[in-house]
């Protein structure tokens, strides 16, 4: 069975269905919908195979119907993390031994299940347990997460095939082991495809790992979980454990066998992960490998050249698809005033189209904000916009959370460009724009370039090709995703690698090989076929 060099071909990316009137994919998704809100179901962690209960419980609900409850978790505590340590590295022993394609074969058989018959119920949790609508829970927990086991399959086997050269006589190597440890994955709650691909990664390169899920989505976690499990994932590559953050990561960060960290979620969260890594630099096993993507703040930056109707598209969708909830989304623009009176027509009357509510209801555009603590921080920027004499909200500013966390699409004009609502990552449906004076684009470009820590998306709306180059030069490290005629959201992992650096992370880009490669700890093999038996140099011989 090893007698071959087995080889992946590039995958294509999983289409996106339409789910239009009439569809056979709609009228599947319609049934699951009604299944999984009809049923309360109790998820336990899962360590080395095994379902645990401590009876610590926490809930998963509705965020736009926060009474209804979809499941009851149980958490785990230090006893669970303790079980976690010692199942991944009893599978450490066997897993990274499987022949790479058989591992791999893991993963596409999971893509698989995903792609047919678990695509309905895992876009039905995704809209239930985290507001998505339709749309955004198809190119999210289908489509992103099918990409990514895909093309890492792919990467894997691209991977492998890298070798050194060899001289006559001399066979050099190299070896691609997983790391010496464990792995801990932890995952925020926006992306179904991001919390199932922080796990799945490393396990693709040989690792065993711990993921802990976000408290706000653990209900599709533990989907993702239940999938990989039929697709045939052997005990203990993966561990299944939620519960408080500051619990399980004390546990696990200050563990000699920690290998990496495989992290998503606020910029804040991981300068503690780094900061609690770095105090315990002395007791570990090996250099700690530290993956992190983080926070952002996405802007659009239109030139007097820009095109009104598809600048205006992009900050709708870019700000207000997933309720603002993609470290992507489009959280500050800069228009100039020769195209302003256009655009604020354009974006009013598009912004008055906008449809919330319950994602069952297929016509809305938007959900509920994931809970209240987000709620009371986004409803905070906006009380402060409102109170702000530099700041006009000019369209929206309602927030309702008596039955849902619902937040309208708000926009606000601002004449301070260094505004809290400028700078600072707010996470939720608000777009804060600066008019510029239009001669001024160059100087605009300085301002968007240093206004903010974060440095993640980032768009240039212009006709203008010279306009288009300078942006290119001038924010050269403002966003590690740099759009130009687009908006800065909707990567496609593949295509569009993704991450950004300064305070969004470490721009390790998820769905590319860069990302697989932080995995694994190569070993280098030099074997002389007949090796030298004299100590003597040539050089050293009498005249
Ligand atoms: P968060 O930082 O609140 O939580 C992320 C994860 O960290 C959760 O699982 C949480 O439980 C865990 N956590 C919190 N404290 C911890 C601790 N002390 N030890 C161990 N784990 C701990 O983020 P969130 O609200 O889930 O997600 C939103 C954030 O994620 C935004 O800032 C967004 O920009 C960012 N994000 C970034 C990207 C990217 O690719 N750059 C993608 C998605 C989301």
């Amino acid at each position: 069975m090893d007698e071959a060099l087995f080889t992946l071909s590039l995958p294509e990316n999983e289409p996106v269905l339409d789910y239009r009137p009439g569809t056979p994919e709609r009228r599947t998704l319609k049934s699951r919908l009604e299944a999984i809100a009809a049923e309360e179901i109790e998820i336990p962690l899962i360590i080395g195979g095994r379902e645990v209960r401590t009876g610590r419980l926490g809930c998963c609900v509705m965020p736009h119907a926060h009474g209804h409850v979809l499941a009851t978790y149980h958490q785990a505590g230090p006893d669970e993390v303790r079980m976690a340590v010692a199942a991944a590295y009893e599978a450490w022993r066997e897993w990274p031994r499987l022949p790479w394609p058989e591992r791999v074969s893991v993963f596409l058989k999971a893509a698989e299940l995903l792609a047919g018959p678990w695509r309905a119920t895992l876009n039905a949790a995704a809209m239930l347990g985290q507001s998505k609508t339709i749309h955004q829970a198809e190119i999210d927990s289908a489509c992103e997460l099918i990409d990514f086991w895909r093309l890492n399959a792919h990467f894997v086997d691209r991977i492998y095939s890298v070798q050194p050269d060899s001289t006559l006589g001399i066979w050099d190597r190299l070896e691609w082991r997983p790391l010496e440890g464990f792995v801990l994955a932890v995952s925020p709650f926006n992306f179904t495809s991001i919390a199932g691909n922080l796990p799945s990664a490393p396990a693709m390169m040989g690792n065993t790992v711990i993921w802990k899920p976000a408290s706000s989505a653990v209900y599709s976690g533990y989907l993702v979980m239940k999938l990989l499990r039929e697709a045939g994932l052997p005990d203990g590559v993966i561990n299944f454990l939620p519960g408080p953050g500051n619990i399980i990561g004390n546990e696990l960060l200050s563990h000699a066998a920690l290998a990496g960290i495989h992290f998503t979620g606020s910029t804040e969260t991981f300068r503690h992960l780094w900061q609690t890594i770095g105090e315990n630099i002395s007791h570990y096993r090996s250099y700690p490998r530290i993956v992190g993507e983080t926070g952002g703040k996405g802007f659009i930056l239109a030139h007097p050249t820009a095109d009104v109707p598809a600048l205006v598209c992009a900050m709708v969708r870019g700000a207000f698809e997933y309720q603002g909830q993609k470290c992507s989304a489009a959280s500050r623009a800069y228009v100039p005033d020769s195209l302003w009176p256009e655009v604020k027509n354009q974006l009013l009357a598009a912004t008055k189209q906008i449809q919330i509510g319950d994602p069952r209801d297929f016509r809305n555009f938007m959900g509920a904000v994931i809970d209240e603590g987000a709620f009371d921080k986004i409803a905070g920027y906006i009380s402060l916009a409102e109170q702000s004499p530099e700041a006009e909200i000019i369209t929206g500013g309602g927030v309702d959370k008596s039955k849902g966390y619902f937040i309208q699409p708000t926009v606000v004009v601002t004449t301070n460009p260094r505004s809290k609502l400028m700078e600072e990552e707010i996470f939720g449906p608000v777009l804060t724009i600066y008019v510029y004076p239009s001669g001024e684009y160059e100087k605009t470009l300085a301002l968007c370039d240093t206004t903010s820590p974060y440095a993640l998306t980032g768009s240039v709306f212009a006709r203008h090709r010279y306009a288009i180059h300078l942006a290119h030069r001038q924010l050269r490290y403002a966003a590690g995703n740099f759009y130009v005629n687009d908006k800065p959201t909707g990567a496609v992992a593949g295509m569009q690698p993704f991450g950004g650096s300064r305070a969004s992370g470490t721009n390790d880009k998820s769905g590319s090989m860069l990302n697989l490669l932080r995995w694994v700890t190569p070993r280098t093999i030099k074997e002389a076929f007949v090796p030298p038996t004299d100590f003597r140099y040539p050089s050293m011989e009498e005249e």
